[in-house]
């Protein structure tokens, strides 16, 4: 399948058209951006690397009954996936305080909760992304009420799977953002990535970050993270 028509430019990737109206490809960059795009940064390799992490961590999920965009891996940074609609909801869970609940709630940072949260933002950049709840949704008619439930319960599986996956090689995973989308059926699916860029990962026994908050934080160590998350993967799941 080749690329035809760019149809977005994202921070992070470019999504294409191809011949298949039912199929596009991503292909992932190696930008980062912050804080509603207003600070830059890259590392060589990041795109190639996230396009791995995503679509490795999108098969395990698989694997545990979560439906997915996915199709196949075609290149070292690009991928084909199932044509969806976007649902514009940056869907929140978090199993630990941290980033914008900390700063919200006055929660120190590092705060187990006993069972995980769930928060949607509307995703508009125009509007910086505001954190919405469930009746705003259905106010704004991002999603139907059965739509929104699903997503819930997306939200929750992933959750499960990723603790389990990232616990496998020694990482806490305290927060992730995913993104949901419509296919031409009307099945609501995973979509977009998960990534360090999408996700908090802290080891589990020192809680060094292992994510994007090293570029957000100007921590350091940015690219050699993502590097240490992918190799432990690779090594855990051979
Ligand atoms: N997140 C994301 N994209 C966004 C906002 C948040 O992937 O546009 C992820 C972020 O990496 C973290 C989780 O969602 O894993 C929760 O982020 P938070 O609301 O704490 O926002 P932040 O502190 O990153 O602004």
């Amino acid at each position: 399948m080749e690329k035809q028509e760019l149809l977005y430019v994202g921070k992070a990737k470019k999504v294409y058209s191809t011949e298949d109206p039912d199929l596009c490809i991503f292909e992932y960059k190696d930008d980062a951006t912050a804080f509603n795009g207003l600070k830059k940064g890259s590392f060589e390799g990041k795109g190639i690397i996230n396009n791995q992490m995503s679509n490795f961590i999108f098969k395990l999920l698989e694997k545990k009954g979560v439906k997915t965009h996915l199709v196949e891996e075609i290149s070292e940074r690009e991928t084909l996936v199932k044509k969806v609609e976007i649902i514009p909801l940056e869907v929140i869970v978090r199993n630990i305080a941290a980033g914008s609940f900390s700063k919200r709630y006055g929660v120190e940072e590092g705060t187990l909760f006993e069972s995980p949260t769930l928060e949607y933002s509307y995703k508009n950049d125009d509007l910086g992304d505001p954190l919405i709840n469930y009746y705003h949704a259905l106010a704004l008619k991002l999603a139907t009420k059965e739509e929104l439930d699903q997503i819930a319960d997306i939200a929750f599986k992933v959750n499960e799977g990723l603790k389990e996956i990232f616990l496998n090689i020694g990482i806490k995973l305290v927060d992730f953002k995913i993104e949901v989308g419509r296919t031409a059926q009307g099945e609501i699916v995973l979509a977009d990535e998960i990534s360090p860029d999408t996700c908090r990962l802290w080891d589990a026994k020192t809680n060094k970050k292992l994510d994007k908050d090293r570029f957000r934080l100007d921590l350091g160590e940015f690219g050699d993270v993502y590097r240490e998350v992918w190799g432990r993967l690779t090594s855990f799941y051979k």
